[in-house]
């Protein structure tokens, strides 16, 4: 029985794909875009079968990457619309994304939930909705360094996965992203051991209130200020599912994140 229960949790954990996802935030010009891209598809990079990579160009890059990338990589955009869309200026909707052949949304990114005031049942009605309308969503969850030293850290991510999990039927086309706030853009990165702890926490969260399948099938991904040096230590923790770069996901350095994916197979 026991060597059964170790089997199948080896199998869950091998269907969990590596995943990178690289978000390029509020950057770049059509220029820059162009010479990104073209980089990403000159490069050799893991198998299909090894890693997953999704790139989140600004929206307005959208069908600009989408006709020059290669097809081995995807496309996320950055949000979406917490609904149907209509009288609401400046919005882009889900079934827009869906209309432009775009898969992912990035939803309740840090800069959203602190410098727009998105709040966890907002982040989650727009995870509901982008996943109803057919896309997958990369739903960011993550502390402050205020409730990290205050020790509410796995709360906190608790509280954020749970507004999302009252959402949701089926987390499928899901991945998780563990994004604490200190660390994004900071320089300041989680050591292998803090991260390995939240997502650790995490997949516990998902098995008590979720399922158990759901725990082991769910990628959770790390992101905050993950680059060539850090990524492969990183990537040799069990329960780290890949990454969400922001500032190196500009640079030709992305490249080294997405082969950390290799680090799997070895460990
Ligand atoms: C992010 O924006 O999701 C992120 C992790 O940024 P950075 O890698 O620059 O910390």
């Amino acid at each position: 029985m026991l060597l059964l229960i170790k089997l199948t949790s080896l199998v869950t954990t091998m269907a969990r794909k590596f995943f990178v996802g690289g978000n390029w935030k509020c950057n770049g010009t059509m220029d820059d875009v162009k010479k990104l891209v073209k980089t990403l598809n000159e490069v050799e990079v893991p198998s299909e079968d090894v890693v997953e990579v999704v790139v989140s160009p600004p929206f307005v890059f959208l069908p600009l990457v989408k006709a020059l990338l290669r097809s081995d990589f995807a496309i996320a955009a950055q949000n979406c619309w917490v609904r149907k869309g209509g009288a609401f200026t400046g919005e882009i909707s889900a079934e827009m994304l869906v209309n432009l052949g775009i898969p992912w949304v990035i939803l309740g990114h840090s800069e959203r939930r602190s410098l727009l005031g998105e709040s966890n049942d907002f982040v989650a009605d727009k995870v509901g909705y982008a996943l109803s309308q057919g896309l997958k969503v990369i739903a960011c969850v993550g502390e402050t360094l205020e409730q990290r030293e205050a020790g509410s850290t796995m709360d906190v991510v608790a509280a954020q996965t749970k507004a999302i999990a009252e959402k949701i039927t089926y987390w499928t086309n899901v991945v998780l992203a563990y994004e604490p706030v200190w660390a994004i853009g900071t320089g300041k990165v989680a050591t292998p051991a803090q991260a390995q702890e939240v997502h650790v926490g995490l997949r516990e969260w998902l098995n008590t209130n979720v399922s158990a399948e759901v725990a082991s099938s769910t990628r959770i991904i790390y992101g905050g200020s993950v680059n060539a040096a850090n990524c492969r230590e990183l990537a040799e923790q069990a329960d780290i599912d890949g990454f969400l770069v922001g500032g190196a996901s500009l640079k030709p350095e992305f490249v080294e994140i997405i082969k950390s994916a290799t680090v799997k197979s070895s460990v």
